[in-house]
């Protein structure tokens, strides 16, 4: 039905049954006794109406506290709403709740910062990368202007400008963090932060790394093409200065061969495409045909010995060659004729080690930790003169990053060094 009419319906027929009562006493009792009745049958509605009214304003004061009372007549009716309202409303709020806990856990698993601000840049809320990028404290820190919080000139001029199209890298506690501010709503703010460190030590990386290959082929280049051109510009050249620039020539592309050799050895070692193969390695094997090819290299200049003792390991032949041959390379390159070299291979405390130690001409300490970084030498042009690309180390420290092991290096100036090869002990028997 009609709820008006289910609102006046029995409203009219209360009043009615109320002036039928009335009547009937003053038909029995006179005017007086009917007006009486009347008045008394009203005051009885009043208050119980007033009853009614004040049930409600308490409930309203405090909807928790208890039970809306059933009510009678109107009051049923809008009693069982209320009831309804309130259930919706508790329904409402524990999915409200329950949504913001996922928001709140959501954000907290964001590796991006977000902090929200309001229009004068008062810190309301922030996720913890954000903390961290920023070195915020939320429970601290809210309700505090945030260029007090960040105290960076940097952040400080970009938030004055408000030229927020642009993101603001900014060098912060040893990190380099993006910040952008998004404005919201017109009076609010989010400040997005991305930690980019390691973006931009990669990137750098790539940088100096073409920078450097591109250097590196540039020489031998240049000698290539200087010959070229004089062998044109001559064509009546002597036999033997056309040999010795084609000595030269062959050597410079040998040099170049070399290089590219390395850098494409590089990268497949740091690619995902070429998973390690793993095999039995024929660790007494590997570390001859090593010395073999280091004793070639050194033409009888070196004395040069070998121990095995150890047990054969499962990893990759092909790798594990190329880095122990580059060890061995370098000791005889680096050390003077007449020096001393020992490969060898055994178990050490808890891992399985080749070690080549030399008594070479040695490293100074400060340049220890960068010498696995690509092309770094200390001295450039004894690498060039015995034929080193500056990417040895690199594969070496490569390859062994895939065994899971590691290169140590103890060196001292004027006394040798000695590198070594770790290998995780996954021995094999026998
Ligand atoms: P390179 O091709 O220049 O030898 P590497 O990556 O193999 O490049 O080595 C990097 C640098 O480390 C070398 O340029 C050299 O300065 C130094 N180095 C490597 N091995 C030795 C060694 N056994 N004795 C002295 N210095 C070494």
């Amino acid at each position: 039905m009609n709820p008006t009419l289910l609102f006046w319906v029995p409203a009219l027929l209360r009043m009615a049954s109320l002036f039928v009562a009335a009547g009937v006493v003053w038909w029995m009792g006179g005017l007086v006794a009917g007006l009486v009745a009347a008045l008394l049958g009203m005051i009885v509605v009043l208050v119980s109406q007033l009853r009614y009214l004040q049930q409600l304003g308490h409930w309203l004061d405090d909807p928790q506290s208890g039970k809306l009372p059933d009510g009678w007549g109107a009051w049923t009716d809008v009693f069982a709403r209320l009831y309804r309202l309130r259930r919706e409303d508790e329904r409402h709020q524990s999915e409200l709740a329950e949504w913001l806990a996922r928001f709140r856990q959501a954000m907290s698993l964001l590796p991006e910062g977000v902090a929200i601000m309001d229009d004068v840049l008062f810190l309301e809320w922030c996720n913890p990368a954000a903390e961290r990028h920023l070195g915020l404290t939320l429970e601290r820190d809210k309700g505090l202007r945030v260029t007090n919080l960040v105290r960076h000139p940097d952040f400080i001029d970009y938030i004055i400008l408000g030229r927020y199209e642009q993101p603001l890298t900014l060098s912060f506690r040893g990190r380099k963090i993006e910040c952008r501010i998004i404005p919201f709503e017109n009076r609010r703010q989010i400040l997005v932060t991305h930690d980019a460190t390691d973006t931009e030590r990669i990137e750098a990386m790539r940088r100096d790394f073409i920078a450097n290959a591109s250097h590196e082929l540039r020489t031998p280049l240049t000698v290539i093409v200087g010959f070229l051109e004089i062998a044109m510009s001559d064509p009546c050249m002597d036999a033997a200065t056309r040999q010795a620039h084609l000595k030269l020539m062959t050597e410079q592309g040998g040099r170049m061969q070399r290089l590219i050799e390395d850098m494409l050895t590089l990268s497949r070692l740091e690619s995902d495409e070429f998973p390690l193969r793993r095999e039995r390695v024929d660790i007494a094997g590997l570390v001859e045909s090593v010395a073999a090819e280091a004793r070639a290299l050194s033409g009888g200049r070196h004395e040069i010995a070998v121990s095995v003792d150890g047990p054969d390991v499962m990893g990759s032949v092909e790798e594990l060659r190329s880095a122990f041959a580059n060890l061995a390379s370098n000791a005889v390159r680096y050390s003077p004729e007449g020096g001393r070299i020992d490969l060898s291979w055994k178990r050490g405390e808890d891992d399985l080690q080749f070690s080549v130690k030399d008594s070479g001409i040695g490293i100074d300490p400060q340049h220890i930790s960068r010498l696995t970084e690509r092309f770094y030498r200390v001295d450039k042009s004894r690498s060039r003169e015995t034929q080193g690309t500056g990417l040895g180390l690199a594969i070496v420290k490569h390859v062994l990053l895939r065994h899971g092991g590691r290169v140590k290096i103890c060196s001292k100036p004027g006394e040798g060094s000695t590198f070594t090869a770790s290998l995780p002990n996954t021995s094999l028997p026998g």
